[in-house]
Formats: C-alpha cells, structure tokens, sequence
C-alpha cells in the first residue's frame, strides 16, 4: 500500500471528520491538519451559541480525534499566505480543503451600507470571541430587526434579546458579557420572507427561545389565519408539526410584561433599509402587496453564510463554494463540509459529507503524484523559515488549560467552565510558552 501525506485546511468538524474518515479507510497514511486560527474546531469555537453547551459538546468528541494522534494540529497557518498550493503539492500527495463559510450572503437593497445594518456571521464572531472582528460592538438599539427565518437567526435574536447574567455560565469573553450588559434594547422584530409553515428553525431551537428568562414571544395573528397549517401538504416534516405546535402554544399565550419582548413577523419582503445621516433609523418591507416600515436603530442580516475564495482554487462565486464534483476539485485537490457543499445543514451532516470526499480521495490514489519533499520536518522547517509562529496540538492543551483556569478563578456570583481567550497573539503566546 502507497505510503501518504495528505494535508487538511480547516480545523473545524468538516476538516476533523475527513481526517478521521481517511485515517480509518487508508492504513498508510500521515495527516497534517492546518488552520489559520491559533486554536482548533472552527465553527464549534466561532459559530455555534455561547449558549448551546449541547452542540459545543461535540468538540469532546473532536477532541478525542486529535488527541488519538492519528492527526497532526498546526494552528495559525493561512493556506495561500504561510503555505502556498506549490508548498502544499512539495509536501502532499492530496490537500482537501475544508475551510467553511463565514462571510454573511449579500443583501442587495438600498441602506444596507448605513451605520446600525450589521451581518449576522459578524456579530456571531464577535460573541464568539473570534480574533480577527473588532473587539467593541455598538449595542446601542433599543428596536432592532433581525432578517432570516434560519437558526442563525434564532441565535442572534437570543443573544440579543437574552439578560446578559443569563450568559455568564457560557464561556463568552469579558468585553462580550460587558457589552450585553449595557444593552438597552427593549424590542427584537424577527423577520422572515415567506410564512410561517416554512421556517427553515429547527424545533429544539425554537421552542428555547419562548424559554428566554423576561422575554414575551410577541406574534401577530394576521400571520395565522385559519388552517395556515397544512399537515397533508407536501414536504411537510415532523419537525414542521412540532415547529406549529410550538407556534400555536405560543398565540394562545398571555403576555408577561416581560422587560423584553421578541416579535416574529411573517410574510415580510425587505425592501430598503431606512437612515439619516448615514444611521439606520428604520426598514421598509412589502407584505403581500402592503408596503410596512417600521423604526429601528439596528438591523442584522442573517440570511445565510457565504465561502471564501481561496488564492489558485477554483470558486463557485454564485453559491460561494468551492467548484468540486463529489468533492473532487482537481488532481490531488479536493473539498468537504460548507466550502464543498454550501452553508445548510447541521453539524452532523458534515460526516457523510467527509464520507464521499474521502471516497473519492481513496480511490484515487494511484494518480497521486510523488511529493519532493514528504517529511513532516520538511514542511515545518518551511514554516519556521518563512517565520510562522505556528501553533500545535500540545499548545491547544495549554490554551485549553488556561482558559479552564480563567474560568474557575472567575470571581462572580456564577460558575464559569471556561473564558476565552481572544487576541490572536495572546492564544499564540500561551499556546507556545515553553514555562507551562
Ligand atoms: P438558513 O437556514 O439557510 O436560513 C436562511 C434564512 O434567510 C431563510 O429563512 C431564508 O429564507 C432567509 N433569506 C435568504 N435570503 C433572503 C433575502 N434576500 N431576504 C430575506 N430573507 C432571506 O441559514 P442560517 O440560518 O444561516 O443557518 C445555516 C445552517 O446552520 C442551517 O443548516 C442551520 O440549521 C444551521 N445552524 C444550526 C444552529 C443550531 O442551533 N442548531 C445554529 C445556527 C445555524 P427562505 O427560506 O425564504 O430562503
């Protein structure tokens, strides 16, 4: 059996998943798995809720792949800047990208430039402590709108709507929880384009956010008429018959005079976003041929995540993925998880997707091209010369370690698992110190 070296960008579930397929379907096999962020696991780190300890919970699970060492961990290395695709082909027989989606889609309306009008994926970083967004947000709205009837949504709406004491268990950064605190807003408006039998929520999801401490799930019955609720129609899912449930529990509810009130409105076509003196002040919207505005200081755009274009590597600049066939890109060139597929489907769905990609790759070993340069040493020894300040998988352990102290040394009215540790240079810092 060939003996080979294949390389992975992206350190998240889809990057992890691939290396743990191919790991076990090809016996001789070395994996060297990069990402361009100090720490591993991606989106579990950077994208999923603060709040949602349940699917953050599969980073166990991710963790026990790497630490099987059957996959080699180096953080901070960009693919295209630190490594290049001729680096890559010196040093591999096979690369598979598996960088994911993290730009928000474009909105193409009037306003969508002004001051107040934020794209979800970035505020997401933010609350999640990615690196590379600023560290401040201005959470100074009272009204605000959230665009999207996706889970994406939810989580902001949550976040948004949510006391921030309510977050301090999670292991959100200091500014974030300081941020949230000086929140002002009263008014979350939710809204989605179609109606409200085709959300794209999943249950669990939505029934957590009529759970909201001091938050009134306001809806408007306009949007429920009579039999809005087709059970027999086509496409119609278990999860659509729960979603209703939960939908009609919540029209029969009474208000609480909650100090927050989280609206969803339903039918509602964005039209223009609404300011003066370049800050949003409302948003205008076409419901079923009526055109509706409403005041609003702030409004986040979550209408789904967009892939990067990565230098030398064919892109589908319409569904912003990576060109592939069944994960196929080009000799020795392939791809997995959101940049392969586009950014649907839960984290699970990734294994199956890292399935037919690994398939492939397998089957098409005998075309491998011999690299120049195979050793681990070699490619590191690249890195060291070109000065990359690479991180590796004993220097996650610290970081890991660090942030669980911070966390138990925190010195407030909760407990806290963990803090984050946010500055690019601090977590290369830690992860690196000799004097652990
Ligand atoms: P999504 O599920 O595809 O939802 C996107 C939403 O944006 C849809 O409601 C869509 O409406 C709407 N939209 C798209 N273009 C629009 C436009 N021009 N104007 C108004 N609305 C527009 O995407 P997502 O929320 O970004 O989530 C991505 C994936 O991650 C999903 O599979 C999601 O379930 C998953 N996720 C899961 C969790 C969790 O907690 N389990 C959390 C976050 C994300 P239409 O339906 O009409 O197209």
């Amino acid at each position: 059996m060939k003996s080979l070296r294949v390389a992975i960008f992206g350190a998240g579930p889809a990057g992890i998943y691939a290396g743990n397929i191919l790991a076990s379907s090809y016996e001789n096999v070395s994996i060297d798995l990069f990402d361009s962020l100090p720490a591993p696991y991606g989106l579990i780190r950077y994208g999923v809720a603060p709040d949602h300890p349940r699917i953050k919970g599969i980073v166990n699970s991710l963790h026990e792949m790497l630490d099987s060492g059957k996959i080699r961990f180096f953080g901070n290395v960009e693919f295209g800047k630190d490594l290049k695709l001729e680096d890559v082909k010196r040093h591999y027989h096979a690369v598979i990208f598996a960088t994911g989606a993290i730009k928000d889609a474009k909105l193409n309306i009037p306003g969508v430039e002004l001051e107040g009008s934020y794209g979800a994926a970035d505020f997401v970083s933010w609350y999640d402590g990615h690196p590379d967004v600023p560290r401040t947000w201005p959470l100074t709205a009272e009204k605000v709108a959230v665009l999207g009837n996706g889970n994406v949504a939810l989580d902001v709406a949550r976040v948004l709507a949510k006391q921030a004491d309510d977050m301090l268990s999670t292991d959100i950064p200091e500014n974030v929880y300081a941020g949230l605190k000086k929140s002002p807003v009263t008014d979350v408006h939710v809204f989605g384009r179609r109606g409200p039998a085709d959300i794209k929520f999943t249950p669990i999801e939505l029934r957590e956010l009529g759970e909201v401490e001091d938050v009134d799930i306001v809806l408007y019955p306009e949007d429920f008429p009579e039999g809005w609720f087709n059970e027999e129609a086509e496409g119609v899912t278990n999860q659509h018959r729960v979603m209703a449930r939960i939908l009609n529990s919540w029209l029969e509810r009474e208000p609480a005079a909650a100090k927050r009130r989280l609206h969803l409105h339903f039918w509602h076509q964005p039209q223009e976003i609404l300011g003066e003196n370049g800050q949003v002040t409302g948003m205008r919207f076409e419901r079923k041929g009526e055109v509706r505005e409403y005041p609003l200081q702030a409004i986040y755009r979550a209408i789904g995540y967009f892939g990067s274009e990565l230098p030398e590597i064919p892109f589908d600049d319409t569904r912003g993925v990576i060109a592939n066939e069944g994960g196929r890109v080009a000799p020795g060139i392939y791809a997995t998880g959101w940049i392969k597929r586009g950014p649907v489907g839960l984290i699970g769905h990734t294994k199956s997707d890292a399935m037919e990609t690994i398939e492939n790759l397998v089957s098409d070993v005998s075309t491998f091209v011999d690299p120049a340069e195979p050793q681990l040493e070699q490619v590191l020894g690249l890195l060291k010369t070109r000065g990359v300040e690479f991180t590796d998988w004993s220097g996650w352990l610290k970081l890991n370690q660090h942030e669980l102290k911070l966390g138990s040394a925190f010195a407030g009215p909760i407990e806290r698992e963990r803090v984050k540790v946010v500055d690019r240079a601090e977590q290369v810092r830690i992860s690196n110190a000799t004097d652990f």
